[in-house]
């Protein structure tokens, strides 16, 4: 059979590649520590269970309007409006099956072939996929631990081209951990609205933000940037709701319109009884994420330390998420492997440790250690990166 041209270029998931590896693995017995894991390993808080069991009783299992349920989209105004003092009206509004389906929704809008969408690496795994899936062409801006892995104008003007359609911005980030500041916002939303140039901010991280550090939504600058952002978010980080599936998108009416259309000739609206849970999340008493977050923070101070003290390897302090992405290029070396991502199979091979290889992420020295695990589990696990890169070197 011959398969679409279309799914040749993409590659799988570098991250599920991963977790599915050390799956296989502790099913055949083996003591598996996997950091692998872009899920907050809390479970989602009881009153949302709650609110979802008692919309299944009450018969709320129906197809619902494809954007979402109005009361969702009202929980989900009013959560722009707490947060970052944002207007937006309903039709401004989708809700989809997770962050990365409205993500998906958004580039088969937005793209015609040959269209460019800037993407600031290391980058989420699945913003290039999806611009390729879409006929768009990535085009990526190498940034460093150095500048903080975080993109300027100048680097904006230098990557720009007259196919230049979008730009997406990440902050915090998945997988550095590095959060753009109101000032650092301001020359790139300049940049943006002078050559209209769409902002796709994912927000996704929002909540999850350490040590005294803040978050600043570039949409807060202006309502002329407003309009020219379309902001990602949703409850799976936020209120440990992954398996729920819900994410939104906010912005321009005629793009969500037309995200809408492809939504409906695809997936239809998202499951009715995750959205329930979605408006518990969004209305109700928010202690839990910031409880979330304390554990997040607690167990990023202890391993930071920690990891920064083995042999070859250097890793700017994550200001959010839940990542730490070291370079450990010198580590690699010293331990003799060919690259990274053979440093990284011999680790899990060896030592049963999961990690990420940051190629998939555009950054091939660098590695992600996902801290949504626990300390003790993070803790044995850098025993015994630090007990494999000894005994190789
Ligand atoms: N955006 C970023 C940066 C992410 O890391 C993720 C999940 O890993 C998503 C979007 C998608 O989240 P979801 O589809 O669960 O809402």
């Amino acid at each position: 059979m011959q398969l679409a041209e279309r799914v040749s270029t993409i590659t799988p998931s570098s991250t599920l590649a991963i977790t599915a590896k050390a799956g296989e693995l502790a099913a055949q017995g083996f003591d598996v520590i996997g950091l692998g894991a872009g899920q907050p390993d809390f479970n989602t808080p009881d009153f949302i269970i709650e609110a979802a069991l008692k919309a299944v009783k009450a018969g709320h299992t129906k197809y619902t309007p494809t954007a979402g349920l109005p009361e969702l989209k009202q929980a989900i105004i009013a959560k722009l409006k707490r947060d970052q003092g944002f207007d937006y009206t309903p039709s401004e509004i989708i809700v989809g099956n997770g962050a990365k389906h409205v993500l998906y929704l958004l580039f088969q809008a937005l793209l015609n072939p040959g269209d460019e969408v800037i993407i600031p690496a290391p980058y989420w795994v699945s913003y290039p996929e999806q611009v390729k899936l879409a006929g768009g062409v990535p085009v990526s801006i190498a940034t460093t631990q150095e500048q903080q892995f975080k993109i300027t104008a100048a680097d904006l003007e230098k990557a720009a081209t007259s196919r230049t359609k979008a730009l997406i911005l990440n902050s915090p980030s998945n997988p550095t951990g590095m959060i753009y500041k109101k000032e650092d916002l301001v020359p790139i939303a300049d940049f943006c609205l002078k050559h209209d140039i769409l902002i796709i901010s994912d927000e996704i991280y929002e909540k999850l933000i350490y040590n005294g550090h803040s978050f600043f939504s570039i949409a807060q600058l202006s309502d002329e940037v407003k309009e020219q952002t379309i902001i990602i978010n949703g409850v799976s980080k936020s209120h440990a709701m992954t398996g729920w599936r819900i994410g939104y998108a906010a912005g321009n009416a005629r793009l969500i319109q037309a995200m809408t259309n492809v939504a409906s000739h695809s997936t239809s609206n998202p499951a009715s009884v995750s959205q329930y849970a979605a408006i518990a999340a969004y209305n109700g008493p928010q202690e839990s994420v910031e409880e979330m977050r304390e554990a997040f923070e607690k167990r990023l101070n202890t391993v930071y330390t920690r990891l920064v003290t083995l042999p070859g390897v250097s890793c700017v302090k994550p200001q959010g998420a839940f990542y730490l992405f070291p370079n450990i290029q010198r580590a690699s070396d010293a331990c003799g492997f060919s690259d990274v991502s053979a440093w990284v199979a011999a680790l899990l091979d060896e030592e049963k440790v999961a990690v990420v290889p940051g190629a998939g992420f555009g950054a091939p020295e660098h590695i992600r250690l996902s801290y949504a695990t626990s300390l003790e589990k993070f803790e044995g696990a850098l025993d015994r990166i630090e007990h494999f890169i000894k005994k190789h070197t």
